[in-house]
């Protein structure tokens, strides 16, 4: 039996003053014993939300992770790093990482290994976009981004990860896969996985994160291979996020 996970992405959000609120409002609400819960919080407030977070269930999180260990790599924090203030997840290869900054499958796959690597478990993203849906490549994009994760990584590797399909066209968008694409895709992924480990498979949690709101939880959550969320937009409102994870 999977124990869901719910997890926010906080994204480039959060000032003055905000971070805190937020963190200890969501911190105060968690009352599930069965339910995983964790923020990604932007970095420079590692040290003060990991304070807020001592000797609570809720676990802190970063939105990437370096592809290296050290060295010269201007702007970019090591796993080793998250590590030293108790991150427990990197969220690795999400879309906008993709888009904005270009992450490849490669360099993705080279972050998941370094987050592995430190005992931080990777939220391993992969996911569509929307021409590549109505291009019926969705499959083939799915096996790429598994692809190459599994060839650096290992299968076993997925052992100590999280994986989020989180299909682009549904990110920040109000648009959210019906529960039945969710499913689709999500299966597809663990029978992906299957045939290289029955086990891994049955045990991975992977969530669905697009425009998941209090109001299209439980329908998601509900669906037999979707193990959660990655939830961007509601993960700002305290009380949202809070119903998301009672949903779960
Ligand atoms: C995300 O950024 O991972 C995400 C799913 O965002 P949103 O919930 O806002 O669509």
């Amino acid at each position: 039996m999977r124990q869901p996970l719910i997890v926010g992405n906080w994204k480039l959000n959060g000032t003055g003053g905000v971070a805190e609120k937020l963190a200890s409002d969501v911190r105060d609400g968690l009352d599930q014993e069965n339910v995983g819960v964790a923020i990604c919080v932007p970095y420079v407030y590692f040290s003060d939300i990991g304070k807020l977070l001592e000797g609570s269930v809720l676990e802190l999180g970063s939105q990437n992770v370096a592809d290296q260990n050290s060295g010269a790599y201007t702007g970019e924090i090591s796993a080793e790093m998250l590590k030293e203030y108790g991150c427990k997840y990197a969220i690795v290869g999400h879309s906008e990482r993709r888009q904005f900054y270009g992450d490849t499958n490669e360099s993705v796959a080279a972050r998941y290994c370094q987050a592995i690597e430190q005992g931080i478990v990777p939220i391993f993203c992969v996911g569509e976009t929307l021409e590549e849906r109505e291009q019926e490549q969705t499959f083939k994009v799915i096996d790429e981004q598994m692809a190459a994760v599994v060839e650096l990584a290992g299968i076993e590797s997925f052992n100590q990860a999280v994986i989020a399909y989180e299909p682009v066209w549904a990110i920040g968008t109000g648009k959210t896969a019906t529960p039945e694409q969710a499913q689709e895709v999500h299966q597809y992924i663990r029978n992906y996985l299957s045939g290289m480990s029955p086990d891994v498979a049955e045990k991975v949690q992977i969530l669905y994160g697009g425009s998941v709101k209090p109001g299209n939880a439980e329908s998601l959550f509900s669906m037999p291979d979707i193990d959660g969320a990655l939830i961007g937009g509601a993960s700002l409102i305290a009380d949202d996020f809070l119903k998301i994870y009672h949903a779960a």
